[in-house]
């Protein structure tokens, strides 16, 4: 569900025409609504209100500044990856104690930069990972507070590329080895275990996985309080699907009545990590025809938006519900809506019912808000599109779109030699 909205025949993003924003903008852009953003954020809130949950969104889904301000303004946290989203977030006036820094392998001067600034936790992947760290805190005299990412070996009923919790993933500590972690944790002042994590995968629509996953969490929370007092929070990751085919809000009442009650009962405080549920159905990609072809019986739209702004449909198959921006008259018929870039596997949708298009036409991409910029290249030397936000009848560039030569920042066509 989201406020990109027809009127008359004509795409709005809240109240304002998105052709509008492409004739002030150009084309390849991102269009973003405060209101959809916003709008998830709330329901999410409510749905689990009876917890209290903290909400830490995950940057890597959709890391724009105006959009974690947005998010820090309404009391988020973050969820972040690397360095560069712990920096991202404080730019963007997210608390440094509301982060927690997750990923299989971070770097000693990540280490340091997030003790240095006073993040919340870490979210701990392995052995080596806690030794680094209780090393780094040791080292600079300070207290590292870790949860330990647990897998809880569960299969969350997802694509395999986004799927993070069964045995074979990279990614958690199996049951026991967490356990073990526990043990040796105990005694060591520099290191300080205050929760365990699990996160099994993203775009989860199914219940049950999810629940069985707490249900594993819990059991090994209640365990390993038993030798640490301070363990006192749970992290139940992201994860919660949106619809990418319908205009349908997720049912996220679906997931807290299961939860929420488990919860409620441990007694432990809360902590989420969504991503895409907030912020997926909350962005359009908005392209421009440049040409149709035919090829045989096929038709084929050309359109100036290619994989390298939007990689989800090369890389996961996925599906993204495609729309003319006007009103284009004419008989649909099928067409695959590909880009420019010199790639068979360059395409944005495939076998969808279109009514015949002119070059200049607009076509909106929809649910492209997460998992969509923030994997934008520059394959091809094609520079990352504009994003906007919208706010009601007003509009606002919030990442100029990049130019030709700053793509070559930091390039030389002549070498600058080093003696070995
Ligand atoms: C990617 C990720 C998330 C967010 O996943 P969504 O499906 O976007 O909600 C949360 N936690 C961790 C550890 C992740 O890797």
């Amino acid at each position: 569900m989201d406020d990109f909205v027809r009127r008359d025949g004509r795409l709005f993003a809240e109240d304002v025409p998105v052709e509008t924003i492409a004739q002030a903008v150009g084309t390849p852009a991102y269009v973003y609504s405060k209101r959809t953003l916003l709008g998830h954020f709330r329901r999410l809130r409510d749905a689990f209100a009876a917890v209290s949950p903290k909400i830490r969104y995950a940057v890597k889904a959709n890391g724009n500044l105006a959009l974690l301000r947005l998010l820090a303004d309404e009391g988020a946290g973050f969820d972040v990856v690397s360095r560069g989203e712990i920096h991202r977030v404080l730019k963007a006036g997210g608390l440094a104690n509301s982060i927690d820094f997750a990923g299989v392998g971070k770097k000693r001067d990540e280490i340091e930069y997030a003790l240095e600034v006073g993040i919340d936790m870490f979210n701990v992947e392995s052995e080596a990972e806690l030794e680094l760290i209780e090393q780094v805190a040791r080292d600079t005299n300070q207290v590292a507070r870790v949860a330990l990412r647990v897998n809880p070996d569960v299969d969350p009923k997802t694509h395999k590329y986004i799927s993070t919790g069964q045995k074979e993933s990279k990614f958690g500590l199996d049951i026991d080895r967490a356990q073990r972690m526990a043990g040796w944790l105990q005694g060591r002042d520099a290191v300080r275990l205050t929760g365990l994590h699990a996160h099994i995968g993203s775009q989860i629509t199914q219940v049950q996985p999810y629940v069985d996953a707490v249900t594993k969490l819990l059991a090994l929370a209640k365990r390993v309080r038993e030798l640490h007092p301070t363990l006192t929070s749970v992290n139940i990751g992201g994860g919660f699907g949106i619809h990418y085919r319908e205009n349908e809000a997720q049912d996220l009442t679906a997931f807290s009545d299961a939860l929420v009650p488990m919860l409620q009962e441990s007694g432990f405080e809360v902590h989420m990590e969504p991503g895409r549920v907030l912020v997926g159905n909350a962005g359009l990609l908005v392209t421009k025809v440049i040409f149709e072809k035919r090829s045989g019986d096929k038709r084929f739209v050309i359109c100036d938006a290619a994989m390298n702004d939007l990689i989800r449909p090369s890389l996961y198959g996925a599906f993204h519900r495609v729309e003319p921006v006007g009103n284009p008259p004419g008989d649909s018929s099928l067409a695959d809506i590909v880009g420019p870039v010199c790639e068979s596997g360059d395409f944005l949708a495939k076998d969808r019912e279109l009514p015949p298009l002119a070059p200049g036409d607009l076509l909106a991409v929809r649910s492209a808000g997460a998992y969509a910029f923030v994997m934008a290249s520059n394959y091809n030397a094609r520079p990352r599109p504009v994003e906007v936000l919208v706010d009601g009848d007003r509009f606002g560039i919030v990442r100029a779109r990049e130019t030709e030569e700053e793509l070559m920042r930091g390039e030389s066509a002549q070498a600058q030699w080093c003696d070995a």
